[in-house]
């Protein structure tokens, strides 16, 4: 239980209490639920997913063989989830493969392209970094050819905001940019305003219930283009820290979101749901 300090309401998050209280649809647009985590019980984290009034899924690929599972796993969820494909910047191995990313991303049950993007966070020297530019703009070519949004992924080195400065120049060049998502945007309130203007939609989780660091972000990106998301194995929500995530937690977030924002939890979550149309459709 997590008592905000803002407002005294309690966050009570036993996700089998039979009262729960529902958010009326809600979308996890980025998860990992095909990762071995879920291999014991993916079916019944599924389950919880709609009791708890989850209504989208996106499941994100990281290499090439984890994007051909997230398609396999939302193959057999169509209408509720979809798959998104690419090559994460830690995964820099699969580049040679990404032949096999342009294959896929043609499926029905493709929603975006990536997790893609820059993480400087683990790259240690221009080299390495320049490869995830190169690997970037592959992603972004495809995403432009195959007619679906960029599922991006940003991490700047400590106390830096660096690959955002670099992501950013790289967007802002493009002349036909395809439409993008900023998962879990961890920039300035200064980069938001920027990366708005060029189009964001953006997705927050779990790290909005531990912290006030991203509060001013989520204020001020518009809520037409907000999104939720768990990024479901990782980043728990506050209130069960430390366990493996998924995305029925995607309701507390919302919430915490909706707090935020100074807007009912419903309303909120008919901005969301509408704002994920370039996901679903
Ligand atoms: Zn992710």
């Amino acid at each position: 239980m997590y008592v905000d300090p803002d407002s005294d309401r309690l966050f009570q998050n036993d996700l089998h209490r039979p009262d729960r209280e529902l958010v009326t649809i809600g979308v996890d647009a980025h998860c990992h639920l095909q990762f071995k985590n879920y291999d014991e019980d993916r079916d019944i984290v599924i389950r919880r997913a709609k009791e708890a009034g989850v209504g989208f899924i996106v499941c994100v690929g990281t290499t090439v063989a984890d994007s051909k599972a997230a398609v396999a796993l939302a193959e057999q969820y169509p209408g509720f989830m979809r798959a998104s494909v690419g090559v994460h910047p830690t995964e820099l191995s699969d580049a040679p493969q990404f032949d096999a990313v342009r294959e896929l991303a043609r499926k029905d049950s493709v929603a975006a392209i990536g997790e893609c993007g820059l993480d400087y966070f683990s790259a240690e020297g221009r080299a390495l970094k320049a490869e995830q530019r190169e690997l970037f703009l592959a992603h972004m070519a495809l995403a432009r050819e195959v007619g679906k949004p960029l599922m991006i992924h940003c991490r700047p080195s400590p106390r830096s905001m660096d690959a955002y400065e670099d992501l950013y120049g790289i967007l802002e060049k493009e002349k036909n940019r395809p439409p993008f998502v900023m998962h879990f945007f961890a920039g300035s309130v200064a980069l938001a305003e920027r990366f708005i203007a060029l189009g964001a939609y953006f997705t927050f989780g779990g790290a909005v219930t531990l912290t006030h660091d991203y509060d001013e972000a989520v204020r001020r990106v518009p809520p037409e283009r907000l999104m939720t998301e768990t990024d479901a194995p990782f980043v728990s929500p506050v209130s069960i820290r430390g366990r493996r995530n998924e995305p029925a937690n995607v309701v507390d977030i919302a919430r915490q979101i909706a707090h935020l924002k100074g807007m009912a939890p419903e309303e909120l979550a008919e901005h969301v749901w509408k704002n994920s149309t370039i996901l679903r459709r």
